[in-house]
């Protein structure tokens, strides 16, 4: 049997297949999938992968991920459900810094840049500032900027 003819197969008795990160997930009524369905998909595997991402319009990106060279797969309701993309199985598991560690990270040039972009009324800079509050001094410059207007 083909990977076409599986995932047409499985599809008729209400099966659906998905790509995760590492793999393929499925969606089935309680008990439709049997051990040889299992054993069918293992088999067909990196076809099925192949069948999923073109069925969503993506290929497979030749770069592995930009922020730790980990190999790409397909995930989909990541961050939110409803949104898809390519991501690493390993960036998404990471905690994301708070913008107060963002801010104690920057050089005094990067400090200085972001002062001025303030100052200057840049909306973005400024939202950060807020956002920032007491952590950094320019929140509280943003926020008198915003009452005195
Ligand atoms: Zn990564």
């Amino acid at each position: 049997m083909s990977a076409a003819r599986l995932v047409a197969d499985l599809g008729r008795r209400g099966i659906r297949l998905g790509l995760t990160a590492d793999g393929i997930r499925y969606e089935a009524p309680i008990g439709a999938l049997t051990t040889s369905d299992r054993k069918a998909i293992g088999t067909h595997r990196a076809a099925l992968m192949d069948l999923l991402r073109a069925a969503n319009g993506t290929t497979a990106p030749s770069s592995p991920c930009q922020l730790c060279g980990g190999v790409l797969g397909f995930v989909e309701d990541w961050p939110s459900a409803g949104d898809k993309g390519w991501l690493c199985a390993a960036c998404p598991a990471r905690p994301a810094p708070t913008l107060a560690e963002v801010f104690a990270s920057l050089s005094d040039a990067e400090r200085t840049r972001f002062r001025g972009e303030v100052v200057a009324g840049d909306r973005l800079a400024e939202r950060v500032a807020e956002a920032l509050g007491e952590t950094c001094p320019l929140g509280v410059i943003a926020a008198q900027g915003k009452k005195a207007s």
